[in-house]
């Protein structure tokens, strides 16, 4: 593994890569985005933002997620993958909210996770993005990219993964280091095709180092 000197410059060069990186789930208050957030696993924001453009038109509250059938609502979401899970999930989530938090969307943690479908980084996107709160999500990309960079090792569980971030970045970065490392990994260290080629980490990168020997190798330049 790099060390945090070194893995704080690989943040740093990401900041740089990506100042301006945000969340891309649209929405537009804190019931959407866990609406979002849960809709959002497996399957990309892209996708995600096609749905509730239509879904957000017809639902604006918990109550009106409960007042159609179940049926209804798996059609409204059925491009989404999962769709009959999640449609089920954001019944009981709505359910919850109306008995336990007066119809809104409780900004702690653990009231979070208490809620259908609300897992550790749904929670700790809804905290950060939508209550401000210093939380680091670790989804796909940001655990694929930690990895690849050596950061954290390949057997790390995605809570050893943001345990190790956490510990590296500085707290008021939390968020915005979030969203970097979702960027770099969508836009420059894609999963099938990273662009090693191109990127100012490649001298420090365990995963690019191997990527390019192993090229150098397929066409007989090294043994
Ligand atoms: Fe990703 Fe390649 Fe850059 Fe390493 S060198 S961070 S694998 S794009």
């Amino acid at each position: 593994m790099v060390s945090k000197k070194k893995a704080l410059e690989m943040i740093d060069t990401i900041d740089q890569m990506f100042p301006d990186a945000e969340c891309e789930l649209k929405h537009s208050n804190p019931f959407e985005l866990t609406i979002a957030v849960l809709l959002s696993a497996q399957c990309t924001d892209n996708t995600v933002n096609k749905v509730t453009q239509d879904l957000f038109q017809k639902y604006h509250t918990p109550e009106d997620y409960l007042n159609v059938e179940l049926s209804e609502l798996e059609n409204d979401i059925r491009r989404i993958g999962l769709y009959r899970n999640k449609a089920k999930n954001i019944q009981k989530l709505s359910k919850s909210l109306i008995d336990k938090f007066d119809g809104e969307v409780p900004n702690t943690h653990q009231e979070l996770e208490s809620l259908a479908g609300v897992g550790r980084k749904t929670a700790n996107v809804v905290m950060s993005v939508a209550f401000g709160a210093p939380a680091l999500a670790v989804d796909t990309h940001v655990e694929r990219v930690s990895k690849r960079l050596g950061i954290c090792r390949w057997k790390d569980s995605v809570l050893e993964v943001e345990c190790k971030l956490t510990s590296i970045i500085p707290k008021d970065r939390w968020t915005k280091s979030h969203h970097q490392l979702i960027f770099f990994g969508r836009y420059h260290c894609l999963a099938r095709k990273p662009k090693c080629g191109e990127c100012p980490l490649f001298d420090d990168c365990r995963e690019g180092q191997k990527r390019y020997k192993a090229s150098l190798r397929a066409v007989g330049g090294v043994s």
